[in-house]
């Protein structure tokens, strides 16, 4: 595309956000749009700009007959704005892209942007490439728009008798008797139809058209859960869940509804119920799961009520199946959309309700800038559109349980509906606490307590099946020093390292770096730190639990493996679950993937091979994390007819978590972390920002991490309420504990080095609607970048270490 300088004069205005990722350029510019350009130009498309001394591309996010009804054009002078030079892709964005990807810029201390990317096409925005004589040219998308061929019969055609020799045109003629087929199809069925087609077309028999093909982003599956047969009768909890969610769709507000269901209550069934009415009525609905049960299953049952009309989001999709799944929305191709949390920004052109299943899960939170929390940004979509945002959970987070106890939060209202009982009477399961202590000092060495494997035994015996958890979230096998509590770190990173047994190596998983190390007790082994050879290896890998499996599992009994080395390949996951359906009797094995969303009313018997991994997380919402995985992998068992057992292997009996799980009683444990959370003043009584600064060297990103907060301090000791949002500002100091902001740090992260940055970090604790996202950009603006030193604002952070 060739480009020139217009100089026709302004018809309108319009605000533009130049795409060049620097937090300096978060305020969009304001220029003029030639007659010549006035009747395309529409909100979301992408522009080409004259910028300082180069051209640059840019989005539209605001236009104006004048100039001074133009939003980010204030006290800007008429004489200083230039036109714009072309437009180069139409507006494929929701109506309210800009409102939100403003609010999320300055929620997040993230760049507009950025922030606007993400309502973007994926992958199909043009890009401006510089010629070697210094000129530009725009490249169109890297990805496109896949088409085909389809072939049928004209109205002649039906009559046409082909010449007795002619093979081809008889099979053709066959192939399209039932209707139109595409020229894939027919080439798969006969071997080379091409010429027989162009005969027929020249004859006026059949015709060929072109159109856009649908690459599917997902293939069927023959699991028997993932078909969602319509219940004859909702549960009295389903009534009210829906009820709720009607009243908050009729009611126009825009508030949330959180249907606090046991695990196996039917939450699907009222996500499914509600979307209908949805659709009844010409809207379109927005489901986010987590990426990790975005599986057959999950998409399955959305298919098998919605059919074609569903459009699937997730991180394994090929750039090519992405812009189809986008486009599909865009045209109305698709009303309803499953995804992760990026489904959010989907082109919808009638969003009327929006769902988030497992609501707590951490995956909700980008761990990347725009480090947004999916929940918030729903939040701030349904308010604006005033539709029903409904959160699903069994294990809700603390923050959405405060604010429905509270009744609204920044204005908008948050209520809790309960569901808890299962459909048809089907139990919660007997859970069996095994305190490894006792196991231990009784003498046994076994990875499995007697009361796991009588269990395990049983279900063998009965034909049964099984699911065992073996969790290593944030855990791998490691050495450790009996004598003095030594573990190895990485000397460049700090972290534990992880121990590979055939290597015999210990692994830094954030560098790379290896360590030849042989542990207790080979001749040579000694601790680092003390010297002592009881340098022994700590933790299971899922592979050693398997193997102990199969030693005891009689062999009629199959062992499943699911982790991240089994589940490497694509579609070995869907696999391996098939597999698992399939089988008469097996046990399946699994770290957390296999903990979330399965539902196999087979399953009588739930283990946990070590509980304690998960509860011992240097973090505050480890025990609310550790209470959501035993929870949820808990409620795997007796989804059917026959009662499920748990059986939970611990070190820490007492703990509130594993006594709650234990109980089927939440609120000992809620009530316990709450009160901590309180006391220790942590969300959701305030809201936490997490800054962290990592730089090669260790001197200056310590003094630039203090000069920050310094400024961060400075800036909220002046206690402006003029940062609160004026929503809460009424209630702000009786709602808050700590009621003013508190800067704490900066100190070095728990993991200090990172591939040979020294990282560290400052926390700022505020009243809840504290604008604390100004505070953080603006401190952030008047610091300025340092070269070789960088910096991450985490707003309402999850990963502190
Ligand atoms: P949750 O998401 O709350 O864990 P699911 O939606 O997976 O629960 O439902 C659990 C099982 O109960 C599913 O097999 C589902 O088909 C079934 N189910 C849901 N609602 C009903 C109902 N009203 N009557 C009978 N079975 C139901
Ligand atoms: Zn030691
Ligand atoms: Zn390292």
């Amino acid at each position: 595309m060739q480009l020139s300088d217009m100089g026709a004069s302004n018809s309108c205005f319009a605000a533009v956000v130049v795409d060049i990722p620097s937090r300096a350029l978060s305020e969009p510019f304001a220029y003029g749009v030639p007659e010549h350009l006035a009747c395309d130009i529409e909100l979301g498309c992408t522009v080409l700009i004259p910028f300082g001394r180069r051209v640059a591309l840019g989005y539209v996010i605001d236009i104006a007959p004048e100039l001074d009804e133009l939003s980010f054009a204030e006290g800007v002078s008429p004489a200083r704005v230039k036109p714009l030079r072309a437009i180069v892709a139409g507006s494929s964005c929701a109506s309210y892209f800009a409102e939100a990807a403003l609010w999320m810029s300055g929620e997040y201390v993230a760049s507009l942007a950025e922030c606007l990317r993400l309502f973007l096409p994926p992958g199909g925005t043009p890009r401006l490439k510089r010629r070697a004589d210094g000129t530009y040219e725009v490249e169109p998308p890297a990805v496109a728009e896949a088409r085909e061929r389809v072939v049928s019969l004209t109205i002649d055609g039906n009559t046409y008798v082909p010449p007795a020799n002619a093979t081809r045109q008889r099979q053709l003629l066959a192939a399209l008797s039932c209707g139109p087929v595409t020229t894939r199809e027919l080439n798969l069925l006969y071997t080379d139809l091409s010429a027989a087609i162009r005969t027929l077309e020249k004859k006026g028999v059949v015709q060929v058209e072109e159109r856009r093909a649908w690459r599917r982003a997902d293939s069927g599956t023959s699991l028997s859960s993932a078909c969602a047969v319509q219940p004859r009768q909702l549960t009295a909890g389903q009534v009210e869940a829906l009820d709720a969610i009607e009243h908050a769709r009729c009611e126009r507000a825009g508030s949330v509804v959180l249907v606090d269901g046991v695990t196996g209550s039917g939450k699907t069934e009222v996500y499914l119920s509600a979307i209908e009415r949805v659709l009844a009525d010409g809207g379109e609905a927005c489901v986010l799961v987590p990426e990790i049960s975005l599986t057959a299953q999950t998409v399955g049952r959305f298919r098998s009520r919605f059919g074609e009309s569903v459009a699937v989001f997730h991180s394994r999709l090929s750039a090519g199946e992405r812009l189809d799944q986008w486009d599909m929305v865009r045209t109305g191709a698709a009303r309803v959309v499953v995804g992760a949390r990026s489904a959010l920004f989907c082109p919808f052109r009638n969003l009327k309700l929006i769902v988030i299943d497992e609501e707590h899960e951490q995956s909700y939170k980008q761990g990347s800038a725009p480090r947004y929390h999916a929940r918030e940004v729903a939040a701030h979509i349904a308010r604006r559109l005033r539709i029903p945002l409904v959160l699903g959970s069994a294990t809700p987070s603390a923050e959405a349980l405060g604010r429905c106890a509270e009744g609204s939060y920044l204005g908008q209202r948050w209520q809790r509906v309960e569901m808890p009982e299962r459909p048809g009477g089907a139990v919660l399961p007997r859970v069996v606490v095994a305190d490894l202590r006792r196991e231990f000092a009784a003498g046994s060495r076994s990875m499995f307590s007697q009361v796991l494997y009588d269990e395990l035994m049983g279900v063998a015996e009965r034909g049964e099946k099984a699911v065992l958890l073996h969790n290593r979230r944030g855990f791998a096998p490691f050495l450790m020093c009996r004598e003095c509590g030594c573990v190895p770190t990485c000397k460049h990173c700090s972290t534990a390292l992880t121990y590979h047994e055939r290597t015999h190596t210990l692994e830094c998983h954030t560098c790379g770096a290896t360590y030849h190390v042989r542990p207790y007790p080979a001749v040579g082994s000694a601790c680092p730190k003390c010297g002592s050879r009881y340098l022994a290896k700590m933790g299971l890998g899922t592979q050693q639990v398997e193997d102990a499996l199969r030693a005891i599992m009689p062999p009629h009994v199959q062992v499943i493996r699911m982790d991240a080395d089994s589940t490497k390949a694509k579609d070995a996951h869907k696999q391996l679950l098939e597999q698992f359906d399939a089988a008469e009797c097996a046990v399946l094995l699994g770290t957390q993937m296999i903990a979330k969303g399965l539902d196999f009313p087979e399953v009588t018997l739930v283990g946990v091979v070590n509980a304690d991994y998960a509860l011992k997380m240097p973090d505050f919402r480890a025990q609310e994390r550790a209470y959501d995985l035993l929870e949820q992998v808990a409620g795997r068992a007796g989804r059917g007819e026959r009662p499920g057992t748990v059986v939970i292997q611990t070190y820490l009996p007492d703990n509130p978590v594993i006594r709650a799980v234990a109980g089927h009683d939440r609120s000992l444990f809620t009530a316990y972390d709450l009160a901590q959370r309180e006391e220790a003043s942590y969300p959701p009584y305030v809201r936490l920002a997490n800054v962290v600064v990592w730089g090669r060297d260790e001197r200056a990103t310590r003094v630039y991490a203090e000069r920050f907060a310094a400024l961060v301090r400075e800036a909220v000791a002046d206690v402006s309420l003029a940062f609160v949002d004026p929503v809460q500002e009424g209630e702000l100091s009786l709602a808050d504990p700590t009621r003013s902001p508190v800067v704490l740090g900066p100190t070095s992260c728990v993991v200090e080095r990172a591939k040979d940055r020294f990282r560290f970090h400052f926390m700022v604790k505020c009243p809840l609607g504290y604008h604390v996202s100004r505070v953080l950009g603006e401190c952030l603006r008047e610091l300025g970048s340092q070269s070789d030193i960088s910096v991450s604002v985490d707003v309402d952070a999850y990963d502190l270490m």
